[in-house]
């Protein structure tokens, strides 16, 4: 089982050397939903989540947090996550894009790609990444 507090301060960590400052949430835990959502940032209360769903697979949740964490760079230059024009210009827009690009720069994850955006870093990642065993989610 990954320590989700260890994850993010590894990630924040190097952000932080690179000049890119982000508060420690209020609350880091597992999330109790289906496979659907991996995880999630609440700027109202600062809580952040993973899936406890992906817990034994170490590579996916460090990427789940580090999608997660870069909406907390977003929600703190904008209030609302807004502020661009792209995917509805809302939570995946514009803004979000920029912070992930600058992200997957300092972090060295793939460079977010617009129709996969609501699923970077992991979904950009090639077959076999996460380990045996691990398989690609299935898209409508
Ligand atoms: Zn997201």
């Amino acid at each position: 089982m990954v320590k989700l507090m260890e994850t993010w301060g590894d990630l924040a960590g190097k952000l932080a050397a690179a000049g890119v400052r982000i508060e420690i949430p209020k609350f880091i835990g597992w999330g109790s939903w289906g496979l659907d959502t991996l995880g999630g940032w609440y700027p109202e209360t600062g809580r952040l989540y993973v899936s406890e769903q992906i817990a034994h697979v170490p590579l996916l949740v460090r990427d789940v947090m580090t999608h997660e964490i870069t909406h907390q760079i977003q929600y703190a230059i904008s209030p609302d996550g807004s502020g661009g024009t792209g995917i509805n210009g809302g939570p995946h827009g514009d803004l979000f894009r920029s912070c992930a690009t600058r992200v997957a720069g300092v972090l060295g994850c793939p460079s977010p790609v617009e129709a996969l955006i609501c699923g970077w870093p992991h979904e950009q990642r090639p077959d076999g990444f996460f380990g045996p065993g691990v398989v690609r989610k299935e898209t409508a």
